[in-house]
């Protein structure tokens, strides 16, 4: 369990860091804060899997085996797993949570209308 950022008790679980966004807050148990753990940046981490990925699909093709590359991914799985866990949760306030909420369905209508005429 994981602290929430505004009462401190350990009330969020590992599954609500995997979950949430800042449009699908998790509340927590405690305080019924709404909390969410911001997205990755990118950053290190992520060129680091891409590098990862792309030289483990040279190797399983060079070798003809999958294993390098299931290598890598199982290993890009894991640092992107300890990522989240080391990142804390963020408080957000019921207003931020609804506008960012109507950001997202906005940007999911766009999506889905332009979609349609492809
Ligand atoms: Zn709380």
């Amino acid at each position: 369990m994981y602290p929430c950022p505004s009462c401190q008790q350990h009330t969020l679980g590992f599954s609500a860091k995997i979950w949430t966004t800042v449009a699908l807050p998790v509340k927590c148990r405690g305080c019924g804060a709404l909390c969410f753990v911001p997205g990755s940046p990118g950053g290190v981490l992520a060129v680091f899997n891409v590098v990862l990925l792309t030289a483990s699909g040279f190797a399983a093709s060079a070798w003809h085996t999958p294993w390098p590359l299931a290598a890598a991914a199982v290993v890009a799985v894991a640092l992107w797993l300890l990522r989240l866990h080391a990142q804390p949760f963020l408080a957000l306030t019921p207003a931020q949570a609804a506008a960012a909420l109507k950001h997202e369905g906005f940007w999911l209508f766009v999506f889905i209308v332009l979609s349609l005429f492809q």
